[in-house]
């Protein structure tokens, strides 16, 4: 006979150990099944190692999905502070470093640690190294049996947080979309997001050798903007600003950067002209950026001469251009380094309360195989914990 449990939940990552942390506390049986030799890769990685585990500013403008309500639901009954508790519970030290993004004073693990230790607590079971061989659902749309390379085992629901497809080396799969394809789910096309754009050609080499210089921008695309760091590489541009514009852009959209951001371009000029009227350009804009990309720009982009010599016409070109000078991507660095996937399964079929499917009772989704994609600074985190939870009250 194969062992029963209450719930299977496919992939121990975020959302996975959440829901069977969740589940566990109710008294549910719960085993968690992931391939990779551990748990929780993802959280490890993540933040640079400390874990930027919550954003404490979340709402639900801060995700990107065709339904823009689907998130809503979870996110209310499944707060940051809801998550800032367990971890000061498990005596976890954190900071805010910008803008609500908490991290781990110390490391990543400690996360990892509290989210296992809260399972084992619980009487969750969890099987690393272990993969699906088939899943076969019951008789009258009663349950799954999940046939594994450790044995087959029988489950009243079945949990897929398997995760999107970023960081393949981490055991990213497309499981969970193949899966949801199977049971008939629509899966909405997936990208890559949170994500290094390139250039190439002459975009390319007019930057290239400025790679390692990083400047504030404001980044617009679609109607949305960021504002942070920038940061030229080798192949193209990073930083936060370009990793969160990432999300809203694809090849061919215009990409504009504000080089003077939270400053009104022209002002600027008139002052800089009227109080150093012999300085030339290059000099000026080397005060407001770094003075190999302001140099880089009087090449290539502007004309450089003294402050005094430009007229009306020429200082409101120059304002226009540096206020929203295009940037032409050719393209991303894709899923090897993306922190996310966009899109995923359409939560059109999805019910936003409880993560379960509208089509086969009993099979539920969470996290990032969803098509909820969260800006860059602690939201991914918390639409796991915040979408487990929904689905681990649930089970
Ligand atoms: C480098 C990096 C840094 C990041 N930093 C942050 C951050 O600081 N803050 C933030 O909010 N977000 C961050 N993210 C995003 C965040 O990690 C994800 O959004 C989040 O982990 C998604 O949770 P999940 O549980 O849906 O998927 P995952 O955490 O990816 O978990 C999925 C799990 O399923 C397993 N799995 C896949 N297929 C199968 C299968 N067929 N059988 C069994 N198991 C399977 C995987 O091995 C994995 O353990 C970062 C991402 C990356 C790549």
């Amino acid at each position: 006979m194969a062992e029963t449990f209450d719930a299977v939940i496919v992939g121990g990552g975020a959302a996975g150990l959440m829901c069977a942390l969740t589940a566990g506390q109710r008294g549910r049986r719960v085993l968690v099944i992931e391939h990779a030799n551990k748990v929780g890769k993802k959280i490890l990685m993540s933040g640079g190692g400390r874990c930027n585990f919550t954003n404490t500013g979340t709402t639900p403008a801060n995700y990107l999905s065709a339904n823009p309500h689907f998130c809503k639901s979870a996110l209310a009954r499944y707060t940051p502070w809801d998550f800032i508790a367990m971890v000061e519970r498990h005596r976890i030290a954190y900071h805010e470093k910008e803008l609500g993004q908490l991290f781990c004073d110390e490391s990543s693990k400690l996360i990892v640690k509290m989210l296992v230790d809260e399972c084992m607590a619980a009487g969750v079971r969890i099987n690393t190294g272990c993969s699906i061989e088939r899943i076969v659902r019951g008789e009258g749309d009663s349950g799954f049996r999940v046939h594994t390379t450790q044995g087959a085992v029988s489950s009243a629901s079945l949990v897929v947080a398997s995760g999107g497809l970023s960081i393949p080396s981490m055991g990213a799969s497309g499981f969970g979309y193949e899966l949801a394809r199977g049971y008939g789910h629509t899966v909405l096309p997936t990208r890559a997001g949170l994500v290094p754009l390139t250039l190439s050609g002459k975009h390319q080499e007019r930057l290239q050798d400025l790679s390692g210089v990083a400047l504030p921008v404001t980044a617009s695309c679609n109607g949305r903007s960021f504002s942070n760091q920038l940061l030229i590489t080798h192949r193209g541009v990073s930083g936060p600003s370009i990793l969160q514009i990432s999300s809203y852009w694809q090849p061919g959209d215009d990409l504009r950067l504000d080089l003077l951001p939270g400053r009104d371009a022209m002002d600027w000029l008139l002052t800089q002209q009227r109080e150093r009227p012999a300085a030339e350009l290059k000099t000026v804009l080397g005060d407001a950026m770094p003075k190999r990309f302001a140099q880089r720009l009087c090449e290539l982009w502007l004309s450089n001469k003294p402050m005094k010599q430009y007229n009306a016409p020429e200082l409101k070109q120059l304002a226009a251009t540096l206020s929203a000078w295009p940037l032409v991507a050719s393209g991303t660095e894709g899923y090897r380094t993306a922190e996310v996937t966009l899109g995923g399964v359409d939560t059109d079929e999805v019910s936003s309360s409880t993560m379960m499917s509208k089509r086969v009772p009993g099979l539920y989704f969470i996290g990032e195989v969803i098509d909820v994609t969260g800006w860059l600074g602690g939201y991914n985190f918390q639409w796991a914990w915040a979408s487990g939870h929904a689905a681990g009250v649930a089970v």
